[in-house]
């Protein structure tokens, strides 16, 4: 079984949904109201366990009761807990109002993610122990980096979704195997919209980058190899959140496997062109099983 460690956060998704989200001031009645486990490093981690990889988490959830439930859909979906800390205060809340149009606004308070500041005993030892380390950038810096430096310091690929899209430190680009941005993030990165150019000019700071385009797939790019763009399967979409963190995991654990890139891309784009058919974020990932099947 591959092992996938993962350094990341941990959100309680508290979603409204309204006709028309309020203005500054207003007040307006919604339609309904659902809290769902979220956060990319939370999400990553239910992905690479429903791919079929032994996974860790890394990581906080504070010492209320969204943390309780928090870490119980992560360990129902399969992903180790032992490393996911509770810590004084609030658990990491994303508050969303979903409007009619489905347009939203999100406002996050990372809570127990922002005391994550460096790893505890033990933490770099599990890293070690990993194929892959899955980071994304909803953890401090200091965070995200030292484990970095831990899974290069063992010979760990790590995989850096760069989300929210900031500044990367070169540290951290220097630890870095395989970045994967979306074609937003790619953007920012670069201040290239063209996204074989941006692609480009992040192979100057990592070896590897797939940047993902939603329906439209991901573009490989590799230094000293022609770039490779895999299409999406076309399905219809109902609900593509958490789409790029299915495809993180599912990749990670496909190159975990050995399967050469091409077929680990083809086979992660399955898993999220799954998840995009049904609603949610970690509900609608799909299981090894089920991407399998899809990928025939
Ligand atoms: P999110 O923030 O919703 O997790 P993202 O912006 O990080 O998503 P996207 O590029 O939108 O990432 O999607 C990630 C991957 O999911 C795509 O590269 C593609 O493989 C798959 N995907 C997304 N939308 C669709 C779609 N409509 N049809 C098929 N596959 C899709």
């Amino acid at each position: 079984m591959t092992a996938i460690a993962v350094l990341g956060s941990t959100n309680m998704d508290l979603v409204a949904y309204v006709a028309k989200a309020p203005r500054l001031g207003e007040t307006v009645t919604g339609r309904d109201f659902r809290t769902v486990p979220g956060g990319k490093g939370a999400n990553q981690a239910v992905a690479a366990a429903r791919s079929g990889a032994e996974v860790v988490m890394i990581g906080a959830v504070g010492a209320d009761e969204f943390g309780v439930r928090l870490r119980s859909a992560l360990a129902g979906a399969g992903v180790g807990t032992a490393a996911l800390r509770t810590v004084e205060g609030a658990s990491g809340t994303a508050h969303i109002t979903v409007d009619d149009e489905g347009g939203n606004s999100i406002v996050v308070i990372p809570g127990a993610n922002a005391l994550v500041t460096s790893l505890e005993p033990g933490d770099a030892a599990r890293i070690g122990a990993a194929d892959s380390l899955l980071l994304q950038l909803e953890l401090p810096l200091e965070a995200v980096l030292a484990g970095a430096l831990a899974a290069r310091a063992h010979g760990v690929r790590t995989v850096l979704t760069p989300a929210p899209a900031q500044p990367l430190p070169a540290e951290l680009l220097a630890a870095t195997d395989l970045l994967v941005p979306n074609e937003h993030e790619a953007a920012a990165l670069t201040g290239l919209t063209d996204v074989h150019l941006a692609a480009a000019a992040l192979l100057q700071d990592v070896p590897e980058v797939v940047v993902t385009l939603g329906a439209a797939g991901v573009l490989y790019a590799a230094r000293g190899r022609e770039p490779l763009a895999v299409p999406a399967p076309r399905v219809r979409a109902v609900d593509t959140t958490a789409a790029g963190d299915t495809f993180v995991g599912a990749l990670a654990v496909a190159l975990g496997e050995g399967r050469p890139m091409p077929a680990a891309l083809r086979w992660a784009s399955a898993a999220a062109a799954l998840s995009v058919q049904r609603p949610g974020a970690q509900d609608s990932m799909p299981t090894r099983a089920q991407t399998d099947a899809f990928a025939l």
